[in-house]
């Protein structure tokens, strides 16, 4: 049992140490949360210091060419708990509590760079 229960725990610890640019997936510190208000919210309050980008679902780069866009997570226009529909409307997030694999990210797997919010990340 006592080496069965040992690996169990050691697990998250090895996941963790490949997480940030190991082979085992690159993007664990990516979080994306699409029809997840409840997810996405917490993450944003959990992270104050982290970075947020908002994507279009249909990734329509002709409707929207400045997508994805990154904020703060502290922009208020993100991250009002009064305000709804960050995830369930026409677009999605993805976040990182680090801008440069958040601006990886999004290269990879859309083929578009981020653009900053004029208002927060100047
Ligand atoms: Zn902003």
């Amino acid at each position: 049992m006592g080496w069965v229960d040992g690996f169990r725990y050691a697990q998250p610890i090895l996941l963790a140490y490949l997480g940030g640019k190991g082979f085992m997936g690159k993007y664990e510190a990516v979080a994306v949360f699409d029809n997840d208000e409840s997810g996405y919210l917490k993450w944003v309050e959990a992270n104050p210091r982290g970075f947020v980008a908002n994507l279009d679902k249909a990734k329509n780069i002709l409707r929207y060419p400045m997508y994805p866009m990154v904020h703060k997570a502290t922009h208020g226009s993100i991250s009002s708990p009064t305000r709804r529909n960050y995830t369930t409307g026409e677009y999605f997030k993805f976040c990182s509590t680090d801008l440069d694999t958040l601006e990886e990210y999004s290269q990879e797997k859309f083929g578009r760079r981020l653009t900053y919010c004029q208002q927060c990340m100047r």
